[in-house]
């Protein structure tokens, strides 16, 4: 094969751009993020070597090795891997391969790094790294069965390859180094920062360091091996430091801050399996960038790397958490598809989640500071399990928390604190759901409640509308929506003036569109009508959401329920009386309806009738 010149993607130039023009902090990451790379290798082919040993063409003695170079000014770093074939390297090394790439892309204009360069470095950028400290990178590969192959570029616009003479599986990146970046020709800060980053790798990383002898004065190459290479999740807690569990997060994690929990412990007894499982302050980015509503964990087989594919050993509401699972009791030598199967690993999430769960509300009762951040960014993903989880909902409402009519804006309460707190005779967890707090504090479904002195809790994240109804109770309450449905109302109170309104009422449902029924209700004070919806029906603000992504929205049935106190109603109660033909009738109550649309939250069909409506009452 001749050699080829390829360019890269836009976007990725676009990144290797900022890359090779702005990164100078945290640059000694590029040597985590090439360990990383080769230990994945490694990994990678010692499973498919499972079933097919083939594959390991007889070298199965894993190693990443590290060479420094003082006079060609590189520094190499090889393992025996999987390899990459031409067309992998090209996908991989190319394009966008991997999401983090892409969220750093987002990111990176979001923050405007390009005046910030000193926040790059916290960004993990996987193999591109290498150009923070080198200005040409050549890469040679070879996977099995495949021809090797030499890829070259500068970090500019394009890459070449060629051909290449590696006889044996696996990959070479030789770095170039710019010339501020020799010091990482230095043992010793290649020692401290392989330390730093990679001591628990499980494979062995190698420095060739060269040795004279003394008495022949020849010099010889020497491997040392600078990881002490022990799985941490193997090791007693009581000897791991907060900084080793914290570098094992980020490693496996791609997040750059510390976890805010972190859990290990053996498992004993029916089943048998050691978890280290983290779980995060902030949204590590890939997972911002990425909608996969699956957990994944990585789940080890003796010590064996089978795969971070595994989708079901943690729950989906719980997938913000990261970490592993080492288990001896299941079988080694099978396929990915067959172990996802085993019964064994039903267990295995039962006791996870539990764990987890466990973590989160001892973390809400100890650090309730912490607690509120954590919830603040991933309790829309946790409330999915009030769907999806029905054995742990209840577990799951515990460690959700909301504003309410008792507090200031900002401040929350939770489902325990509300049902201490309930007025007496109170039977049920009253809720109303809406955009966003300064559009439903005042809104009129609350007035009832407000002179009564009850306490209503204020649900403003958009998902709440969804999953809430589905809690349905919380210890033995019933959980109300006061938007919708009926509430408890003096029925006697309202007979009376059920038959003075009776003719108003079924004229108004006859003229209004969209209205099933049209009732009078004492829940109001200062408002003159409100709309109720079905109990199970979405809010108004969920239906105009939707409408804004293009979805369809069947036309929504309510009941417009009337204030018999209300000025404006008796007015329009004694007009009708009066002369069930005068024009002001239909318009006044065409206005009832408008102004309890708007309340509800939700769009007038007609803004422009109701803005005539108003004037001509405005001018009257
Ligand atoms: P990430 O590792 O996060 O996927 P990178 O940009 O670091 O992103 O690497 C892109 C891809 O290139 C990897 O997913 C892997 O498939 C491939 N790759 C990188 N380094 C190696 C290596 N040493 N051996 C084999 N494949 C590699």
């Amino acid at each position: 094969m001749a050699e080829e010149t390829m360019q890269f993607k836009t976007e990725l130039e676009q990144l290797l751009h900022l890359i090779t023009h702005s990164l100078y902090s945290h640059r000694e990451v590029f040597l985590r993020e090439l360990i990383s790379n080769a230990c994945d290798a490694i990994d990678k082919v010692r499973f498919e070597g499972l079933n097919n040993e083939e594959i390991l063409e007889g070298h199965s003695d894993w190693k990443i090795t590290l060479k420094a170079d003082e006079e060609a000014k590189t520094l190499t770093i090889s393992d025996n891997g999987i390899g990459m074939s031409r067309e992998q390297v090209i996908e991989n090394l190319g394009t966008i391969a991997h999401s983090g790439t892409k969220a750093f892309l987002a990111k990176a204009k979001e923050a405007d790094l390009e005046n910030n360069p000193d926040l790059i470095g916290q960004f993990g950028v996987g193999f591109y790294a290498s150009f923070m400290v080198a200005d040409d990178v050549t890469v040679v590969t070879k996977a099995h069965g495949e021809p090797a192959v030499k890829w070259e570029s500068k970090g500019t616009g394009e890459f070449t390859l060629s051909d290449a003479d590696k006889t044996e599986r696996g990959t070479e990146i030789t770095l170039h180094l710019k010339e501020d970046a020799t010091e990482y020709l230095n043992e010793w800060t290649i020692r401290t920062t392989v330390k730093k980053f990679s001591d628990f790798l499980e494979h062995p990383v190698v420095l060739l360091t060269k040795e004279k002898d003394e008495k022949t004065e020849i010099e010889e190459e020497k491997e040392e091996q600078i990881n002490t290479q022990k799985a941490i999740w193997l090791r007693p807690k009581n000897e791991i430091t907060d900084e080793e569990y914290g570098e094992f997060y980020k490693h496996i994690s791609h997040d750059t801050n510390s976890p805010a929990e972190t859990i290990h412990y053996n498992a004993e007894g029916a089943i048998e399996f050691k978890a280290l499982l983290f779980i995060p302050e902030h949204k590590p980015f890939d997972m911002m960038m990425n909608n996969d509503p699956k957990a994944h964990l990585n789940l080890y087989v003796q010590r064996v790397f089978i795969s971070n594919e595994f989708d079901n050993l943690l729950p989906g509401y719980l997938r913000f958490v990261k970490g592993v699972v080492d288990s001896s009791d299941l079988p080694l030598n099978v396929s990915r598809e067959i172990l996802q199967e085993n019964p064994m690993l039903d267990k295995i999430r039962k006791n996870l989640t539990a764990r987890v769960l466990k973590t989160l509300a001892n973390m809400k009762k100890k650090d309730y500071k912490e607690f509120e951040i954590f919830h603040e960014n991933f309790s829309a993903i946790l409330k999915e399990g009030l769907q999806s989880d029905w054995e742990n909902k209840e577990k799951i409402a515990d460690l959700l928390l909301f504003e309410s009519t008792n507090k200031a804006a900002g401040e929350k309460t939770c489902f325990a604190d509300y049902v201490e707190n309930m007025a007496e005779g109170q039977k049920e967890i009253l809720y109303l759901a809406g955009e966003n707090r300064s559009s439903i504090e005042n809104s009129p479904y609350l007035e009832s409640f407000k002179a009564d002195g009850k306490e209503v809790l204020l649900m403003i994240d958009p998902i709440d509308d969804f999953v809430i109804p589905q809690l349905m109770e919380y210890k033995g309450k019933k959980l109300k929506a006061v938007n919708k449905g009926d509430i408890e109302e003096d029925k006697e109170k309202l007979k009376d003036e059920e038959k003075v309104f009776e003719g108003f009422i079924g004229y108004a449902k006859d003229l209004l569109d969209g209205i099933k029924e049209v009732k009078l209700t004492s829940r109001l004070k200062d408002s003159a009508a409100v709309l109720v919806g079905d109990e199970y029906s979405m809010s108004p603000h969920i239906e105009e959401m939707m409408r804004r992504m293009g979805q369809d929205v069947p036309p929504r049935e309510s009941v417009l329920e009337l204030n018999p106190e209300h000025a404006v109603v008796k007015k329009v109660q004694a007009l009708y009386a009066a002369d069930a033909n005068d024009p002001k009738v239909e318009s006044l109550t065409k206005l009832l309806h408008d102004q309890a649309v708007i309340a509800s939250g939700a769009k007038l069909s007609d803004p422009a009738g109701f803005a005539a409506r108003m004037n001509a009452f405005l001018a009257d």
